[in-house]
């Protein structure tokens, strides 16, 4: 059986409490060997931390992410230096920019905006700087029309670490742009989507080596389980999908997205 990670989930998330170690054994069933779960602020990324000291499939990134940024201490450097330190934690994220859903969206005004997007900018200058004092790689969230100027945050740390851009769709041009700094992209279960073919146009695009696989459980659930909980096990539909849009056999994917996700993820044993 081809043998595939889920590189990015959130298994801390109170959706898996009651069954998570049901979710790890049908993940192993499907040949999902490994289970990268992500922090989405200090609490989350310590309970990621707990679940990878638990079982040992799974692995943690620490980081907080760019939606709750406000919430964020104004310097959380020193805390986010010792969840890196763990055997374990094997990247800082995710974090990024989202521009998504800023306040003027909700009645908000510009002001507020101003003052969500700085506080954004400045959970994530502290996380690249962590990721590049500890040799971590930063695991990127991007969304909203802010691609350029989370671009242009990564730039000075070329280099110095990489960036996943991950729930990457496109489109070919942002692709180009992410692989010239040295980023890879990583793609979730919308590539199963019936109208997500330029998601697919831009997957057939990606060198084989540059890209990971990921659910963003309990989001994103792919076809045939769009709109139920998402969970690692469905990487296999995941796979299935990316292998036929690249026209490669599950056992190349299979190689090539392991020592893809081994190499960015050095600790990922
Ligand atoms: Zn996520």
């Amino acid at each position: 059986m081809a043998v595939f990670f889920d590189t990015h989930a959130h298994l801390d998330y109170p959706d898996f409490a009651a069954d998570l170690p049901h979710l790890i054994e049908r993940a192993a069933a499907a040949g999902i060997t490994r289970l990268v779960s992500i922090g989405t602020d200090l609490e989350s990324s310590a309970r990621a931390v707990a679940l990878a000291e638990r079982f040992d499939s799974v692995f943690a990134v620490a980081g907080w992410h760019p939606n709750d940024a406000v919430r964020a201490p104004k310097d959380f450097r020193t805390e986010l230096r010792a969840l890196a330190q763990h055997p374990k934690v094997v990247a800082i994220g995710e974090t990024g920019l989202d521009y998504f859903r800023l306040p003027s969206a909700s009645g908000g005004n510009a002001a507020d905006d101003a003052h969500v997007k700085a506080r954004q900018a400045e959970a994530f200058q502290q996380q690249l700087e962590v990721a590049a004092e500890t040799g971590l790689n930063c695991v990127i969230h991007t969304r909203g029309e802010c691609f350029d100027e989370t671009l242009r945050m990564m730039e000075p740390f070329a280099g110095r670490l990489r960036g996943v851009l991950h729930c990457f769709v496109g489109p070919q041009e942002r692709l180009r742009r992410g692989l010239e700094l040295h980023s890879l992209v990583s793609f979730t279960g919308i590539v199963t989507f019936k109208n997500a073919a330029e998601v697919r146009a831009t997957v057939a695009a990606t060198p084989l080596d540059r890209l990971m696989l990921e659910t963003d459980a309990p989001f994103l659930a792919p076809m045939p389980y769009r709109g139920k909980r998402c969970e690692s096990a469905y990487v296999k539909e995941i796979a299935a999908a990316v292998a036929q849009t690249k026209n490669c056999s599950l056992d190349e994917l299979s190689a090539a997205t392991c020592r893809t996700a081994r190499e960015f993820f050095p600790k990922l044993r």
